[in-house]
């Protein structure tokens, strides 16, 4: 593997695939740095159910892996890496890596987003003690257990109704009154006997002796405080883009999202970027797939002028 490529794009998930699968077939010399498995997020989906051509749903973990050998057939290479930073150096931008100095034209960042941390006492103490952020992961080992999840959009609806297949009961506690999920996934989980609701409840702390024993809660309207025996507990209160490396070079929104214009071109010349990684995505695998399609257009464009 030499270290010079006419593109690299950061992160491996639908946007990343599929602007890799692009510009591979555009004959540019591509270069995928991705730190985990590929497929980004989604590999934690279990079903995937809107992902166009796939009527029957297929699991993230597939979806990503076929995307991935799609791509790869037309020559995209993959480095298993951590992108740490960029840098620019005349027509050529640097991209550091926990494996060295890669070379490009243009750079495609979909370095996508990760779960957002309550930031409570107990929260990291716990982490892979009873404390998780992906219930496809972990649920199995919560059969038959009381356990919580804390969110009241797509997300946390999406791990309870996972949940309540392994678990006793799942309880949902939620900040306020009203839920952010859409409809159809709310009914699900109305629907579900195992499911139970905590409105207006925020979970102060989480307690425990090797493993999690009880959250700390409190009511957000009149302060009552609280306990709540659970086995584990799966936090689902949002993401948080994967920007940390690239601060100081690209302009970047207070919440760390990247902004870009409708051809995924940023303020830089010749950095791109696409999916959940930047300001305004829809956060859909199928967004993110025509956002990474769209930024390698857009780098061929630029590369060729
Ligand atoms: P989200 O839609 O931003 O919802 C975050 C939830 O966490 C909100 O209910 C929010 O409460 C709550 N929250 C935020 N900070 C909190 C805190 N500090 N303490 C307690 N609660 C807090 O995020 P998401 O559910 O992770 O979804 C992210 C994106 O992925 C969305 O675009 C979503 O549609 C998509 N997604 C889609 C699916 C699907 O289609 N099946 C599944 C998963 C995710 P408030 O409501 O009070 O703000």
């Amino acid at each position: 593997m030499t270290n010079e490529y006419e593109v690299i794009i950061i992160g491996g998930g639908p946007a990343g695939l599929s602007a890799g699968l692009y510009t591979s077939r555009a004959r540019l010399r591509s270069l995928l740095i991705e730190k985990g498995a590929v497929g980004g997020q989604i590999t934690n989906a279990e079903l995937v159910e809107n992902y166009p051509g796939f009527p029957q749903g297929i699991s993230g973990l597939e979806l990503g892996q076929l995307i991935h050998q799609q791509a790869t057939k037309y020559g995209l290479e993959t480095l298993q890496a951590e992108a740490t930073g960029l840098e620019l150096q005349g027509e050529e931008r640097v991209v550091i890596t926990t494996k060295g100095k890669f070379t490009a034209r243009a750079v495609i960042i979909a370095s996508g987003s990760e779960r957002r941390k309550l930031g409570i006492a107990g929260e990291e103490e716990f982490t892979g003690k009873g404390v998780s952020y992906c219930a496809t992961c972990d649920g199995p080992f919560f059969k038959e257990r009381t356990v919580a999840v804390v969110g009241g959009g797509n997300a946390a609806i999406t791990e309870a109704l996972h949940l309540a297949k392994f678990a006793s009961r799942v309880k949902v506690i939620h900040r306020r009154n009203e839920f952010r999920a859409t409809r159809i996934l709310q009914e699900k989980a109305l629907a579900e006997a195992k499911i139970e609701f905590l409105w207006d409840t925020e979970v102060e702390g989480i307690e425990g002796k090797d493993i999690v024993k009880r959250l700390n809660l409190s009511n957000a309207i009149t302060g009552e405080k609280s306990t709540l025996e659970v086995a584990g507990v799966f936090i689902a209160i949002g993401l948080k883009p994967n920007t940390d490396y690239l601060k100081g070079i690209l302009p970047i929104d207070d919440a760390g999202y990247i902004i870009t214009n409708e051809k995924m071109e940023t303020k830089v010349a010749g950095i791109f970027a696409a999916g959940d990684v930047r300001l305004n995505s829809a956060r859909q695998s199928i967004t993110a797939a025509g956002d990474g399609a769209t930024a390698a257009i857009y780098a061929e464009k630029f590369i060729s002028r």
